[in-house]
């Protein structure tokens, strides 16, 4: 099931709304009639949490890296960055971008309103709630702003911290101390959330955090630990190849006995590519026999030796491959070992259980 709905797009960053946020603009839009006052809010909430993600994502296009898409949700947006930025510089400014954006357009605002309605400085200064729109959607911003600094991770400002720090100290330890300063959050804001009935939304948000925090550490340990590993020490030098004369079923009888799931292709020494077992099953079986694997679409794809396996691990999954060749750098038509999901899996359990 989708938990998202795609309302538009800005800079071809597809833009989502999370379920849980169109239920509450349903919610609030019953809960306010016939007066529409907090429906309105809620509408604005909703633009501005997207103001808010469009400046991380433009801060990470900036750096480089791909913006999957913007999912909404109330408490504000996640920007899905193809991959999270090891560099801690580049990770702190990302974070802070969001935020920033929110207090610069809360203040200008606030500024606006206070300059129409001078009256309200008192009730600025007492952080009390005026009723007027053009004032309270300041007060939103702020509140927008300051909340996601909170140095809870994986929240901005937690990513800020961890930023910040990890240029420092080591990256793995300054993700431990991020981590553990986002749990503590996590359980003050739960623990705030029973004790103030009003702020009940905060149990929520502290669960979130708390299991956001866990989960970002054990990714984040894994890959600090694999970014060290490289394809020759986890890779086979045993390679199972085919021939390009040989017929289909032949092909498949070679994944079996290697317990591979894709086949490599080699002739007189030479790579030719990687024959998958997704296309020898778009084959009917018995016609497997009659067809030779040369007529088969095949992947040009290989690694080399000195590669991190985080990286060629990312290839595997996006081309849908169990195994990939590793050739000599020298001489890519050699192949010199073949890397396999498999062995990938177990240098994560391995380094998972250091
Ligand atoms: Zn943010």
């Amino acid at each position: 099931m989708r938990y998202s709905f795609k309302i538009g797009s800005a800079w071809g960053i597809p833009i989502e709304l999370h379920i849980t946020f169109l239920l509450l603009i349903i919610a609030v839009f019953i809960l306010s009639y016939p007066h529409f006052y907090l429906f309105f809010i809620i509408l604005f909430l909703f633009l501005f949490v997207v103001f808010h993600e469009l400046a991380h994502s433009v801060v990470a296009r900036h750096y480089g890296f791909k913006v999957r898409k913007i999912v909404l949700y109330p408490i504000g947006g996640v920007s899905e960055i193809e991959e999270i930025p090891d560099n801690p510089s580049q990770e702190w400014r990302m974070a802070v971008a969001g935020p920033l954006t929110s207090l610069v357009l809360g203040f200008a605002l606030l500024a606006v309103s206070l300059l129409i309605y001078p009256q309200f400085i008192t009730a600025v200064l007492a952080f009390a709630v005026t009723g007027n729109l053009l004032f309270d959607l300041a007060t939103l911003n702020i509140s927008l702003g300051l909340f996601n600094l909170i140095p809870a991770f994986p929240m901005d400002g937690g990513r800020v911290f961890r930023g910040l720090l990890a240029e420092r100290i080591r990256y793995s330890d300054a993700t431990r101390y991020a981590v553990y300063l986002g749990k503590i959050f996590g359980i003050v804001m739960v623990l705030v959330g029973f004790l103030f009935p009003s702020y009940f939304l905060l149990i929520l948000v502290g669960i979130f955090v708390y299991i956001g925090a866990s989960e970002e550490a054990e990714q984040t340990i894994i890959s600090t630990a694999l970014a060290g590993v490289r394809v020759k020490d986890v890779m086979q030098s045993e390679i199972g190849s085919v021939n390009p004369q040989q017929s289909l079923t032949e092909a498949l009888e070679v994944m079996f006995k290697n317990r591979y799931h894709d086949a490599l292709v080699e002739k007189d020494g030479i790579f030719q590519g990687v024959v998958t077992w997704n296309e020898l099953m778009k084959i009917k079986p018995e016609e497997r026999s009659a067809l030779r694997v040369e007529q088969m679409p095949l992947k040009n794809i290989s690694a080399y030796e000195d590669e991190s396996i985080l990286e060629v691990n990312k290839i595997m999954i996006r081309e849908k491959i169990d195994l990939i060749p590793v050739v000599d750098k020298q001489n890519p038509t050699k192949i010199v070992g073949v890397l396999t999901s498999e062995a990938i899996s177990n240098a994560y359990e391995k380094s998972k259980n250091r």
